[in-house]
């Protein structure tokens, strides 16, 4: 699991010095899921960079699209885009949009509205289902995503239809936009309200590789039940004075405190 560790914090250093290049924000929310996506590209997702539309590869739709940063290391890091992209990330030359974007070789779809990943995966999880095939779709959300009416939609629909080949990964790092969670819309008890929605539900710490592993390798935890894994994690983790900060949300690592930064993510 060295290598996943190794790849959450290029995660890091990546995001914090596209941010910081970019004059951009979000830098919280890419570091709160670098080792969830480190495990899912390393270790869970049936994909190919050198064919990144091969039919049966499993999908992977990153919700939290403002996050987008963080993907892209990944792909840059698995071979699917050239590292040099990262470094126009969100500049008017570059190839790499500050929310997600499809027309990115390993991306399978835009977004940026937070409600729109799991309603769209779930969609693709009844056409893998007509299709025969056993690939599968994974889902990565956040706690905004967890506030809106469309993701609840979707959540009672995968459940009635039974779609146990649909994972939604929760970044659960208890801050959004606005505020802490508890304070915009309180998402405590998650795990009973997804139960009694009719998901099998796992809850793990979202920094553990071994955890994530794990838990991502054993979906889908119940064949007649679409399965969720709230991964409790930190917004802005690496970054001790941004951490569990709402302020870390909009924040880019200044000049002046850019190599301090960095050094205390390589030393970690
Ligand atoms: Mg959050």
């Amino acid at each position: 699991m060295d290598k996943c560790k190794a790849i959450a914090k290029q995660i890091r250093i990546d995001s914090v010095k596209m941010t910081n290049r970019a004059h951009s924000g979000h830098v919280g929310s890419m570091l709160s899921m670098a080792e969830l996506i480190a495990v899912l590209y390393e270790k869970i997702l049936n994909v190919d960079p050198k064919n990144p539309e091969m039919e049966n590869r499993d999908r992977f739709l990153l919700s939290k699209g403002h996050a987008a940063a963080g993907v892209y290391s990944a792909l840059a890091q698995k071979g699917f885009i050239p590292t040099e992209w990262l470094e126009r990330y969100y500049c008017d030359d570059g190839k790499l949009m500050g929310h997600i974007s499809h027309k990115l070789p390993g991306v399978e779809f835009s977004t940026g509205s937070l409600g729109h990943g799991l309603p769209v995966a779930t969609g693709m999880a009844i056409a893998a289902r007509y299709a025969k095939s056993d690939r599968r779709i994974f889902c990565m959300s956040s706690d905004g995503d967890m506030n809106e009416g469309s993701t609840w939609e979707a959540i009672m629909f995968a459940a009635q239809e039974k779609l146990s080949n649909l994972t939604l990964i929760i970044d659960y790092n208890r801050v959004q936009a606005l505020g802490h969670s508890k304070d915009v819309i309180d998402l405590s008890d998650l795990k009973t309200r997804l139960e009694a929605f009719g998901w099998a539900v796992a809850e793990i710490d979202g920094h553990n590789v071994e955890e994530i592993y794990e838990t991502l390798s054993k979906v889908p935890f119940d064949d007649k039940k679409p399965s969720a894994v709230i991964a409790y994690t930190v917004k802005c983790k690496g970054i001790p004075e941004l951490e569990d900060t709402v302020k870390s949300h909009y924040k880019f690592v200044a000049d002046e405190d850019l190599e301090r930064v960095i050094k205390e993510i390589e030393e970690a």
